[in-house]
């Protein structure tokens, strides 16, 4: 059925900045956009009611752990209290612990929270959200967590891109074997069964060196796994400039990277991916210079990182507002990198991550009547709508 959104506000097309359209509608058909700007209304049509309303593309979020088991709150209080954060995963803390806690927990178990984690996020207008795993380690348990992400994507109304994350090496474990079990046999299992995307790794000073991400990676992009990477967040190793030689499709994270490193992101085409949540949650003083960014025309997407330990945050408005305030991101760039260049990121623009005529009719519409009232409204839940592929998936049309 078409489905007309008359009488916005404003509309954020994101064609060229913001594009925005005023007093404007959309009219969709079959689950796409068929025309923006001015339409009458049609009585027949299923119309929704944007007057006084922001129309935004559907909200991106290209990074997140949303499977896991457990929780970590007691490694949040002792973090607030000064405790550092390495120090934490050396004494078996950090990740081993949600290794630990998602072993414990059964398919099942892990796909009931995560689907009640994915309900969450359509209240706060999320329409495409990447989910990896990485607190597997082993090849079962990897793939355990793969399957479950595989379901969440068949029963979920999102559209969902699954990455395999090589995150960590598992205790009594060497290093070098380890490397060789990921590219042996976890990987191929991983593309013989068709359980991600993407292969993205955990490249820093407390993980993998530069050296050993290149050679995981590059074996990723045999199999023909699109490359994401964790880049530079606890120190400058380098990462950000691996992404560019390996052509990513992203590098995330990326506190530490140098002027030389964004601008070799550029000239490679890969997408920079700032998690504003994570580095407010980690209390970090050392932030991505969103001034250089905008400086070269290197656009950043922006995305959740939701996971147990360094960010319990879902809310991508939440995260637009953190982007400004903690990053100092211009309110224009912080909404472009949760639609337009979150789409990049997940090599997902040719269908979504703007309102043109073709593209899938994903929507969020909020309840303010101009687009910097959306991270200014920072303690309210301003998502009126989230309409997926022409379909209120959230909000009620009375
Ligand atoms: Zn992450």
């Amino acid at each position: 059925m078409a489905m007309l959104i008359r009488n916005a506000s404003e509309i954020l097309t994101m064609k060229r900045g913001l594009s925005i359209l005023k007093n404007a509608s959309v009219l969709v058909e079959n689950g796409k956009i068929r025309k923006v700007g001015q339409i009458k209304s049609d009585k027949a049509r299923n119309v929704v009611d944007a007057n006084g309303c922001v129309v935004c593309p559907g909200l991106v979020d290209s990074h997140t752990h949303l499977v896991y088991g457990g929780s970590r709150e007691d490694e949040f209080a002792m973090r607030v209290t000064g405790v550092k954060y390495e120090k934490i995963a050396k004494a078996g803390g950090g990740i081993a612990s949600t290794v630990r806690m998602t072993h414990q927990a059964s398919e099942d178990i892990l796909y009931k929270s995560a689907m009640k984690r994915l309900k969450n996020l359509v209240k706060h207008g999320t329409t495409t959200v990447e989910i990896k795993s990485g607190y597997g380690l082993s090849p079962a348990e990897e793939i355990k967590t793969l399957r479950v992400i595989k379901r969440l994507k068949k029963d979920s109304e999102l559209d969902i891109v699954p990455t395999y994350l090589v995150h960590t090496i598992p205790d009594q474990m060497k290093r070098r074997d380890y490397i060789d079990l990921v590219i042996e046999e976890i990987i191929p299992k991983v593309a013989r069964a068709k359980l991600a995307d993407f292969c993205d790794i955990f490249c820093d000073k407390i993980a993998f060196t530069r050296r050993e991400s290149e050679k995981v990676l590059l074996s990723a992009k045999k199999y023909g796994f699109g490359l994401k990477i964790h880049a530079d967040q606890f120190a400058d190793i380098h990462g950000a400039y691996l992404a560019a030689k390996l052509k990513c499709a992203s590098a995330d994270h990326l506190e530490y990277s140098t002027k030389g490193a964004i601008r070799a992101m550029k000239k490679a085409g890969v997408v920079p991916t700032l998690l504003p949540g994570a580095t407010l949650f980690l209390q970090f003083k050392k932030k991505p210079n969103v001034r250089t960014y905008k400086k070269l025309y290197c656009h950043p997407a922006l995305a959740s990182d939701y996971n147990p330990g360094s960010c319990m945050i879902y809310s991508m408005p939440k995260i637009i507002a953190l982007a400004c305030i903690v990053y100092g991101m211009h309110v224009e760039d912080a909404l472009l990198g949760a639609t337009k260049y979150g789409a990049r990121a997940l090599c997902l623009f040719n269908r979504i991550g703007s309102i043109e005529t073709g593209k899938q009719a994903d929507f969020v519409i909020f309840n303010v009547d101009n687009y910097k009232k959306i991270p200014y409204y920072f303690g309210e839940d301003i998502v009126r709508y989230t309409i997926k592929k022409g379909r209120i998936i959230y909000g009620k049309n009375s």
